[in-house]
């Protein structure tokens, strides 16, 4: 059976790239997005109701997963990256469909576009469709995941004091609060984790239109080292 699917928007996200998102949706409340709607669903019509939700599920295409063979197991990042799993016992990218999902806050509704935060997609992605979260329903507090039974724990996050003034300038200018955004997506650690850098390895992420460059004290602490410009 061939099914098509079409999206009703956009997500428009800091993340263009890949690197540095945080692996699941809550990790980083100022993670900000504005999903846009397309025609007919971009009207008063189709969000009326919204206002009265604090968090949708957007099912949407991992739209740069790559298309590589399928694997019926899969090393999630998560597992230390050496560790094999089901397919269907990760959230990995590369799976069957190329189908994520994803809980966030809404922040705003307007005709046309939901502000939302808490997000780990990319910009550019695909939605699929939305659908209110419901508390009774969705939260199921026997639930147990012995795999993930708990976020991943924070590393320390350090500015140089050049970087901190950069951001704060870039935070103005966006309207985005990118000091609480860079703290929150370093913290998660994103280097992967058969990589041990020492600290004259320098690392680049683009959030935003910023280029944040930082280097790994330890393996336990970032600094932040400077921000610039990507255009
Ligand atoms: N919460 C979703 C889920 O469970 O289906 C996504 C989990 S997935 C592990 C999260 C990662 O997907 C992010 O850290 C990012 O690297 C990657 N990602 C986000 N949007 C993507 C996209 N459009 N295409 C490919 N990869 C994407």
């Amino acid at each position: 059976m061939n099914i098509e699917l079409q999206p009703i928007g956009v997500m428009r996200s800091a993340f263009v790239e890949k690197f540095a998102i945080p692996r699941q949706p809550s990790l980083a409340p100022a993670a900000r997005g504005r999903i846009l709607l397309d025609p007919p669903y971009d009207t008063a019509e189709a969000v009326a109701g919204l206002e009265q939700v604090s968090h949708i599920w957007l099912l949407f295409v991992f739209h740069q997963a790559g298309s590589g063979p399928q694997h019926t197991r899969v090393r999630p990042p998560r597992l230390g990256g050496n560790q094999r799993i089901g397919v269907f016992a990760s959230r990995a990218t590369h799976r069957p469909n190329p189908l994520g999902q994803s809980v966030v806050r809404l922040e705003q509704v307007a005709p046309g576009c939901l502000t939302v935060s808490g997000i780990d997609l990319l910009d550019g992605t695909p939605i699929l469709d939305i659908k209110p979260y419901v508390p009774y329903a969705d939260i199921v507090s026997a639930a147990h995941n012995h795999l993930a039974p708990s976020p991943p724990p924070l590393i320390t996050v350090s500015w140089q004091a050049e970087a901190l003034a950069a951001a704060r300038q870039a935070a103005t200018r966006l309207g985005e609060p990118v000091v609480e955004l860079i703290d929150q997506c370093l913290a998660q650690d994103p280097r992967p984790a058969y990589q041990q850098p020492g600290p004259e390895r320098e690392y680049g992420v683009r959030l935003w239109d910023l280029n944040v460059r930082f280097h790994y004290v330890q393996l336990d602490h970032i600094r932040v080292l400077g921000i610039t410009p990507t255009t």
